[in-house]
């Protein structure tokens, strides 16, 4: 058994391989490729994948992880070997059940898409997507159909991003945080404005630069094994266990941009370094779900990056850095600055408080859009009610309203948005389980200090990539089922005496 074994792991690894140079060529489009490689680019990128794709359908794969069932059986749940086969098996019979003339169909619709909305957004012209967006749902539909037995037909489609997690677990939890947060919010928005125009001057971009690079590497983000550079959209990724890069984008005139980008993305890439390294190029080296990589990004990003204890020990070192623009400029004025809590239309620029309520929007959308109890026209119609009942304003238009955001436009409708609100849900309930075991963690922050964090999360969660599912995970950490209360209490807790609740 151990050769067969062996076997798979071969060919894991070889697809791995395929899809590592998809990801490099990916990575490079966006960062340093002049425009004139493009058509050939993509063309390069989609033949690496279908070549990969074909390497993993291959019967032969199917083959071995029949025979190697018995031997799984025989070996405890959560042993290495046995998880290997489960989880390859569970990638398996998914990427088998959807026809590769479908794949080559939707990934084709989403690239026309995805041009149409790069015009339609700027002109404000949702009537221009439409078309294509109609067609979208008509494909994700058919997709969620090549899953059949599923109990909410975006649940095969949230299975992609979230395994096991289905649309009436989620809409549950979803419905009791937007009643503690509806309220939350009115009661912040009715104190008088912060004013954050600290953050708003001009902060030259190489100095910008270099602190961010400065705090990650405090962090434990390991340069050895990964490098920042600049995009657009700021994003991680990988190529090996020995190679996570991030990007961040920086705005001369908005400090917050580049730093808590930065922050962001190196607690995606701390994640993905922190695998065990026996793992590599199997499926269980990459993180688990999107909602667990997310609170791995939140938890850096927010609770340590926008605490009082850590711009304790950082506003000095930035006020050094910029002594013209923030010199004269408090430590409280600057921490209230950064966590301004504001009814605002861009769900990218949201606060903490009332980001959740942007995510909730768009994945009941997804659901009502997939269930036909919505229609693809009634969408920018449907977003200003719901945005003005949640979110108290009105989007003046459609290209700060329903045409924001690129995932409907460059994918499918359904499982891609809720992973950000669990990430935020899940992140205070594992900072509420480290600082029960290591109650030292905020002192540490004070001091510029994170080796026990970073080193408690990684024998937590990080070493184990995708072994557990996310339920498995949240279980084993904190003792108990993914729960809003920690998080409600972080909220209530920071912004209650922020704001003088
Ligand atoms: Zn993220």
């Amino acid at each position: 058994m151990e050769t067969k074994l062996q076997k798979l792991k071969k060919r894991l690894v070889e697809i791995n391989d395929l899809e590592s140079a998809a990801a490099l060529l990916s990575w490079d489009q966006s960062t340093y490729m002049p425009s004139g490689g493009a058509a050939a680019r993509a063309r390069q990128m989609a033949t690496l994948g279908r070549l990969a794709h074909e390497k993993f359908t291959d019967p032969a794969i199917g083959k071995l992880l029949d025979d190697l069932r018995p031997y799984e059986e025989s070996l405890p749940y959560d042993s290495d070997e046995a998880s290997l086969v489960r989880v390859t098996r569970r990638n398996y019979e998914k990427a088998v059940k959807v026809p590769p003339s479908f794949m080559a169909q939707l990934t084709s619709h989403s690239a026309k898409t995805y041009q149409v909305w790069t015009e339609a957004r700027p002109a404000n012209d949702f009537a221009k997507v439409q078309p294509n967006l109609e067609k979208t749902l008509d494909l994700s539909r058919q997709l969620a159909d090549f899953f059949p037995g599923y109990e909410h037909i975006a649940d095969p489609l949230i299975d992609f991003h979230d395994y096991g997690m289905k649309a009436s677990t989620i809409s549950a939890i979803f419905a009791e945080l937007r009643q503690q947060l509806v309220p939350l919010v009115q009661a912040i928005t009715a104190q008088p404005t912060v004013d954050n125009s600290c953050l708003h001057q001009n902060f030259p971009e190489g100095q910008q630069w270099a602190f961010g690079l400065e705090v990650i590497k405090r962090f434990g983000y390991d340069f050895e094994r990964g490098r920042e550079d600049k995009t657009p959209h700021p994003f991680t990724t990988k190529f090996s266990l020995g190679d996570v890069r991030i990007t961040t984008r920086v705005k001369e005139n908005d400090l917050g941009e580049a730093l808590f980008g930065s922050l962001h993305e190196a607690g995606h890439a701390m994640y993905e370094q922190g695998i065990r390294k026996d793992f590599e190029g199997t499926p269980l080296a990459q993180g688990t779900s999107s909602g667990i990589h997310e609170s791995q990004s939140r938890l850096w990003e927010n609770l340590v990056g926008r605490s009082r204890g850590f711009w304790r020990f950082f506003y000095p070192q930035l006020q050094a850095v910029f002594p013209n623009q923030l010199g004269s400029v408090s430590l409280e004025t600057f921490y209230r600055a950064i966590n301004k809590v504001e009814r605002s239309l861009i769900r990218t620029e949201a606060d903490e408080v009332t980001y959740n309520l942007h995510v909730m929007l768009r994945f009941d959308f997804e659901l009502a859009l997939l269930e036909g109890r919505l229609a693809v026209r009634d969408l920018p119609e449907a977003w200003r009610e719901r945005f003005e009942a949640d979110l108290g304003i009105v989007p003046p238009d459609d290209r700060d309203g329903v045409l924001q955001d690129v995932h409907w436009y460059a994918g499918i409708i359904g499982g891609a948005f809720q992973g950000y609100t669990l990430g935020n849900i899940l992140n205070a309930q594992f900072f509420e389980t480290a600082l029960s075991v290591h109650p030292e963690i905020p002192a540490e922050i004070e001091e510029g200090e994170f080796g026990t964090l970073h080193s408690w999360l990684k024998e937590n969660i990080y070493q184990h990539g995708s072994k557990y599912t996310a339920t498995e995970l949240v279980e084993r950490v904190t003792g108990g089922p993914m729960s809003i209360e920690p998080y409600i209490h972080y909220l209530r807790g920071k912004y209650g005496e922020l704001y003088k609740l």
